[in-house]
């Protein structure tokens, strides 16, 4: 059952990264559920000149989050933050430029003593086993040398390798979750026959909280592989097409055409073109079984679950076309019946 499964506990989390892209799915998540959610604020992160960051943070503390103020490099204020609010599990979701930051919050982690655990800023690939070309791969070796000091530090753990986030994977783009799919061409990877697992942010969020007192998950590795949001990138297009009602070109991204904006090293574009030929060139998402000691499947532990299919995704960036532009809006599925499948998707939401 469920309780047993889970070890008693205050239940309080602290999230790193509340505000940025993947933390912010984790705390309205860890909300939703009804945790005490403690999230740490770098100083002026929400308030310098960022709107959307202070529009997501208030919405957070309506739901109840507590904010405390603080840094994960500075080891003396992170011992004082994880006592004073007695934090028992503590997720990190920190971007690509701080996860070395990680390595200090470890240690104000280990002197304390009473964090029963740790989940670092992965949410990706595993990294042990995917090899990416750099600049991606620098990225990976920071991620690896965390894992190391984790495992090392006795600190029971957690690594969520939640593959794609549900979208179209812009190879250019950090977040492309943000970003609707194309409207004037499809820019297809190779021969677009390698699949992907993509997953949606709120998934990503609820089933990363259904883990973090799970004792089945102490240690090891959460992989997300949904067999329904399994897709290349020939499939995506075609998903696509159905929904917006028209057939766009398609254009072929060579090899070496990621490899070299990869080779540009621009930050963080270039992470993520090593990152788009390590997934739909190389196959890094399923080039491997999960038959480690150390690995689990996320449906193989909460079989109830289930995850938005792609499908429901894509409807979901068809009203946000709509939104923003309303205008457009009579058949725009061109099937001539006058039926908006925008509008009619919009009554199934
Ligand atoms: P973001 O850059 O969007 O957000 C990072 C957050 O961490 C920000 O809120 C930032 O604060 C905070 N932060 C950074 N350093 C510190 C510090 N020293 N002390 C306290 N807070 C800090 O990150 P992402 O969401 O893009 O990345 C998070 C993880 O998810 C990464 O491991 C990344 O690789 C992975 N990822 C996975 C994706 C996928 O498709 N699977 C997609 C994108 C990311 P501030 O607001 O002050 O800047």
């Amino acid at each position: 059952s469920i309780a047993s499964t889970h070890a008693k506990s205050n239940g309080r989390v602290l999230i790193v990264g509340a505000l940025g892209f993947i933390g912010h799915f984790i705390a309205e998540a860890s909300l939703s559920l009804g945790r005490p959610t403690y999230v740490l604020l770098r100083p002026g992160s929400a308030f310098n000149n960022n709107p959307a960051k202070a529009a997501i943070l208030r919405a957070l503390q309506d739901k109840g989050a507590i904010v405390v103020n603080g840094v994960i490099n500075e080891k003396e204020s992170m011992e004082k933050v994880l006592k004073e609010h007695e934090i028992e599990i503590v997720i990190s979701a920190v971007g690509g430029p701080n996860i070395l930051d990680q390595l200090i919050l470890l240690e104000a982690i280990k002197s304390v003593g009473t964090v029963k655990r740790f989940l670092p800023s992965e949410f990706g690939h595993d990294v042990d086993r995917a090899e990416p070309v750099e600049p991606g791969l620098t990225m990976y070796e920071e991620k690896r040398k965390v894992r190391r000091m984790v495992e090392e530090s006795g600190v029971p753990y957690t690594n969520i390798c939640c593959n794609s986030i549900a979208s179209w994977p812009y190879y250019d783009n950090t977040h492309p979750s943000e970003v609707i799919p194309p409207l004037d061409k499809f820019q297809i990877y190779g021969d677009g026959t390698v699949k992907a697992y993509f997953v949606a942010g709120t998934d990503i969020g609820r089933l990363t909280m259904k883990t973090v007192d799970d004792v089945r998950t102490i240690n090891k590795n959460i992989h997300f592989r949904p067999s329904c949001n399994f897709y290349n990138i020939n499939e995506l297009a075609s998903l696509w097409e159905k929904k917006i009602g028209k057939t766009l070109p398609r254009v072929t991204i060579t090899e070496d055409h990621l490899l070299a904006a990869a080779a540009e090293n621009c930050i963080p574009e270039s992470v993520v073109a090593s990152f788009t030929h390590d997934i739909f060139i190389k196959g890094c998402q399923i080039n491997f079984a999960i038959d480690g000691s150390n690995d689990v499947e996320v449906g193989n532990l909460y079989p109830e679950e289930t995850f938005r299919t792609l499908d429901e995704c894509f409807n979901d960036f068809l009203l946000k076309l709509e939104d923003e532009n309303p205008e457009d809006g009579n058949d725009d599925d061109g099937d001539g019946d006058g039926d908006d499948e925008a509008v009619s998707a919009k009554t199934h939401v």
